[in-house]
C-alpha cells in the first residue's frame, strides 16, 4: 500500500516534510487525477482557499506543467502513483478525479480504463471509510449512454451499450457509482457523486481528441476543423471554472445530499455551430472536413440541472462566447511540443453511419 509514511520517505526521508504538506489547521485534501485538466483547476481552487493538497496522479493524460505553478506553494504536494494500487493518507476530503476522460484516451487501454475507474473508486472509498474523510467522486453524463430522454435528469437510468467501444468508460463509471452507494449503505461513508457533462477550458490536453480541443488546436494552427458525421449531433459545454465552483459547493453540502447530481451547462448546440463559433473567435475562416461518426457516438446530450440549482444554488454562468476565447488564448500560449499525445487516439477505427 502506498502510505503516508512512504510519501515522507519519497520526499526526503522525514515526516517533517510531510508535516509541511499537512500544515496545521489547514483542511487536508487528496485530489486523485490532480495533474489533469479538471484536477489541476480544482487544486488551484483548494490551495487558494487554504487547503493543504496532495495531488496524486500517474501522469497518463495529466501533465506536470498543469501544476508547475503550484510547486513550492504552501501545502501542495505531488505524488506519482497509480490508483489501481491502494493508497493511504490522513485527509479530510478526497476528490476522486483520476480516469482518462477523452474517448481517444480511454479506448487506448480499455481494460486499464475500467480498472482505473473501479479500483480508483474502491481505493478512494476504502480510504474514506478508514479516515472518515468525505469523498467527492467525478462521475459522468456517459452513465446515460445514448439517451432516449432529453434533457437527462438524474432519475434517468440510461441507455448504455455494455459491449461497445465506450463501455470500458461508461460501465466503469456506472460501477464506480454503485461502489459509492454501497459504501454509503454498508458503512455510512460520506459520499458526493457528481455527473459531469462536457467541460472545457485551459489545460485540456491539446491532443485529447475531444471536440473543443481539436477545433481550437486546428483553428489556431490554420488547419481544417474535423467534424465527425454531418455535425448535427448536439452537446452542451460547461466552462471549467463553473464546474469547479460546483464541486466546491457539492463537497460542502449537507451530509444527506449524496447526489448523483448533474453538473453542466444546459445551453445546447450542434457541432457544426461550435465549429463556426471557434473559427470566428480564432479569427479564421471555417474550413470544415467531414469524417466518419464514431460508433455509439450519442446524438444529443443536455443536462437537466434542476437538482443542482435547487440543492446547491448552482448553475453555470460562463457561456461559450466568453469561455471559448479564454480557451483559445491559453492554446495560443502553449507549445504543442510540450504536450505529446498520451495515446495514439484510437477514436476512429470502429465507425458507424447514423
Ligand atoms: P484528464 O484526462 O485531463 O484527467 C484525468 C487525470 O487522471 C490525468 O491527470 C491522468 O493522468 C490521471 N489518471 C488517469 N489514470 C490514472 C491512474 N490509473 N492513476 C492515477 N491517475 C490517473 O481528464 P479530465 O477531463 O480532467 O477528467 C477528470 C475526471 O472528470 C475524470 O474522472 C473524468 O471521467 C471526469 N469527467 C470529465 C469530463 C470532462 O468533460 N472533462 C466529463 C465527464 C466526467
Ligand atoms: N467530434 C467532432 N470532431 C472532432 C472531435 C469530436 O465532430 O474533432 C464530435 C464527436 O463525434 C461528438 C462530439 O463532437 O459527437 C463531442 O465529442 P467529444 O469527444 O468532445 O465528447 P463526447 O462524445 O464524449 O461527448
Amino acid at each position: 500500500m502506498f502510505a503516508v509514511r512512504s510519501l515522507a520517505v519519497k520526499h526526503g526521508g522525514s515526516r517533517a516534510l510531510l508535516r509541511s504538506a499537512y500544515t496545521r489547521g489547514m483542511p487536508r485534501s487528496l485530489v486523485t487525477g490532480g495533474a489533469g485538466f479538471l484536477g489541476s483547476h480544482l487544486c488551484d481552487s483548494l490551495i487558494a482557499s487554504g487547503h493543504s493538497v496532495i495531488c496524486l496522479d500517474n501522469l497518463f493524460t495529466g501533465n506536470r506543467q498543469n501544476i508547475a505553478h503550484l510547486d513550492g506553494k504552501r501545502g501542495f504536494t505531488f505524488v506519482h502513483h497509480d490508483v489501481v494500487h491502494p493508497f493511504d493518507f490522513d485527509v479530510d476530503y478526497i476528490w476522486n478525479m483520476a480516469c482518462p476522460a477523452a474517448p481517444g484516451h480511454y479506448r487506448y487501454e480499455p481494460v486499464k480504463t475500467m480498472m482505473t475507474s473501479v479500483l480508483g473508486a474502491l481505493h478512494s472509498l476504502q480510504l474514506a471509510h478508514r479516515t472518515g474523510a468525505r469523498l467527492l467522486h467525478a462521475s459522468t453524463s456517459e452513465v446515460y449512454g445514448d439517451p432516449e430522454v432529453h434533457p437527462q435528469p438524474e432519475s434517468y437510468r440510461g441507455n448504455v451499450n455494455p459491449i461497445g467501444p465506450r463501455a470500458c468508460y461508461d460501465e466503469g463509471k456506472r460501477a464506480a457509482e454503485t461502489l459509492c452507494f454501497d459504501y454509503r449503505r454498508m458503512h455510512g461513508t460520506s459520499i458526493k457523486v457528481v455527473r459531469i457533462f462536457n467541460t472545457y477550458g485551459p489545460r485540456m490536453h491539446p491532443y485529447d481528441g475531444r471536440v473543443v480541443s481539436n477545433f481550437i488546436r486546428q483553428a489556431v494552427g490554420g488547419e481544417a476543423l474535423t467534424i465527425f458525421g454531418d455535425g448535427s449531433q448536439t452537446r452542451s459545454f460547461c466552462y471549467v471554472d463553473d464546474l469547479v465552483a460546483g464541486f466546491r459547493l457539492m463537497m460542502d453540502s449537507r451530509e444527506d445530499f449524496t447526489g448523483p447530481v448533474n453538473m453542466g451547462n444546459p445551453h445546447e448546440f450542434t457541432m457544426l455551430e461550435l465549429a463556426h463559433a471557434v473559427a470566428r473567435d480564432a479569427g479564421c475562416t471555417a474550413q470544415i472536413e467531414h469524417r466518419a461518426l464514431p460508433m455509439d457516438d450519442p446524438l444529443q446530450r443536455q443536462p437537466d440541472i434542476t437538482l443542482a440549482q435547487r440543492e446547491l444554488g448552482w448553475s453555470s454562468t460562463i457561456n461559450i462566447e466568453e469561455g471559448i476565447p479564454r480557451t483559445i488564448e491559453w492554446f495560443r500560449t502553449i507549445r504543442l511540443a510540450d504536450y505529446p499525445p498520451p495515446s495514439p487516439n484510437v477514436m476512429q477505427p470502429e465507425t458507424q453511419a447514423k
